[in-house]
């Protein structure tokens, strides 16, 4: 049998960290069994699903790579099949029509927890052989329930937390359409999982309540149940749910802010999963390892620095040609691309150890293509006559050296030597002045990458020559 996965977001904001995790745990899955995996919009709350949600959902998969086989399905697409089998269960006296008014349902509330009871519907509408419903009432448009069974339990051996198992007692008849006629959640999910043949729901454990639901319906279909496998939530370094509070949780968010998919996708995989001591993988690797006996049925905690620590890992990896076109698109400069090419790839290349984003990485090498003003504090701690005085004097030396690293970095330790000062005697005001920081990598190599004649720029405003 085919193994199928999906997943099946509600569009009704950004696509959630902990939402692209499951998407990456359901695509690895139907990866590693050679299976497929399906994309389902889950679109059928109208007032709250936006277009917009849909693009971020397309643009987060895609971005991630986590590529869905077949079209994508969407829900508010499929009425007509939801109608046909709300139907059949009318007709089967599966579902019933429930004519209770809010204010009814209000007041059996109120009254059922005031005894002390577990608010639930209670079956005032449901037909029972022998039993004498009350008349439909002419200003009540019903709603649709589903006939739960009454007794009995329902189990399932969750592939993630293990054995679960509900008594039906607790559980009421639940709502399948509104008075309006649209189906409800419980329902659709149930429909689509049906007739898209999943055979493993994996999902977040939010939905571990609607689980006896909907295996219940499946049953009164006679529908087959597939695994399920809930995930547990992922909390931030507080140990709070992760949320907004936490800065950013959407995918693009990170993209945003210069995160490789990459990085996100391998940091994802070891969020609740693990395979021994691997830390980092690639996603092939990944797909070939990755089972459910090894997701943690406990909550996971996000942790920024290890996502920062793999991000530069990967950062680290890419060539420099590749990142270059990546960061031509953050540092938003005016000038010919094909001009600064070279200068570029020698800066990332300089530069790409010390970055953890490509936002940090374009931070850092702006001052290449931009000059950067000076703080007063680092004009008045490095730049005092005295130093730059000597800077001047280093500067005369600029005509006649041979514009290669290693030949500035000679240099710079020989006029040292020769003047008896100490290296960042000389290294700091250049930095300053150069870079607009005093912390940066081989002052030599940015001199060298900068050009002789930007460099000669820079300078002559603060020495007199
Ligand atoms: N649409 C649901 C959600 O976004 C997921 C439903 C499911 O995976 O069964 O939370």
């Amino acid at each position: 049998m085919t193994v199928i996965t999906r997943f099946a977001p509600s569009p009704t904001g950004d696509l959630h960290i902990g939402g692209a995790r499951t998407a990456l745990y359901a695509w690895a899955y139907a990866k590693n069994k050679k299976g497929k995996f399906i994309l389902r919009i889950e679109d059928t709350d109208r007032e709250r699903s936006t277009p917009e949600a849909i693009e971020i959902i397309k643009d987060g998969m895609s971005w991630l790579g986590l590529q869905h086989d077949g079209p994508i399905y969407y829900q508010t697409a499929r009425s007509a099949r939801y109608k046909e089998v709300i139907q059949q269960l009318l007709v089967a006296d599966k579902a019933y029509y429930c004519y209770c008014s809010k204010q009814e349902l209000d007041l059996l509330r109120e009254s059922q927890m005031q005894q002390g009871l577990k608010p639930k519907y209670d079956g005032r509408w449901r037909p029972e052989n022998g039993k004498e419903l009350p008349t439909p009432p002419n200003d009540i448009e019903p709603v649709i329930r589903f006939k739960n069974p009454l007794n009995g339990n329902v189990t399932w051996v969750d592939k993630v937390k293990g054995s679960i198992s509900i008594n039906n007692e607790e559980l009421d008849d639940f709502i399948i359409a509104r008075s309006d006629g649209t189906p409800t959640y419980n329902f659709c999910v149930v429909i689509d999982d049906w007739d898209m043949q999943i055979t493993d729901v994996i999902r977040g454990d939010d939905h571990i309540n609607n689980t006896p639901r909907q295996i219940n319906l499946l049953k009164a279909l006679d529908a087959p149940i597939p695994n399920y496998a809930h995930l547990s939530m992922i909390l931030g370094s507080d140990g709070q749910k992760l949320s907004k509070r936490h800065g950013s949780v959407s995918v693009l968010d990170y993209k945003r802010r210069g995160y490789l998919p990459e990085a996100i996708n391998n940091y994802l995989a070891r969020l609740g999963w693990s395979h021994g001591d691997d830390e980092i993988f690639s996603m092939e690797q990944f797909c070939q390892w990755f089972d459910l006996q090894h997701v943690t049925s406990s909550s996971a905690q996000f942790n920024d620095e290890k996502l920062d620590w793999l991000n530069n890992h990967y950062l680290r990896g890419m060539s420099d040609e590749v990142l270059a076109t990546y960061v031509i698109k953050q540092l938003v400069l005016n000038v010919d691309e094909a001009k600064i090419k070279e200068k570029l790839q020698r800066a990332i290349s300089l530069y790409k150890e010390r970055a953890n984003t490509l936002v940090d990485l374009s931070n850092q090498i702006i001052f290449f293509f931009e000059e950067q003003k000076l703080s007063d504090e680092l004009v008045q701690k490095y730049l005092d006559d005295e130093r730059l005085q000597l800077i001047g004097k280093f500067y005369a030396l600029f005509d006649k050296l041979d514009w290669e690293d290693e030949k500035i970095n000679a240099a710079i330790k020989n006029f040292v030597a020769e003047n008896a000062v100490k290296f960042p005697q000389i290294a700091m005001p250049l930095r300053v002045i150069l870079t607009g920081t005093d912390h940066t990598p081989s002052i030599a190599s940015i001199m060298w990458i900068l050009g002789r004649d930007e460099t000669k720029l820079r300078i002559q405003k603060y020495i007199n020559k």
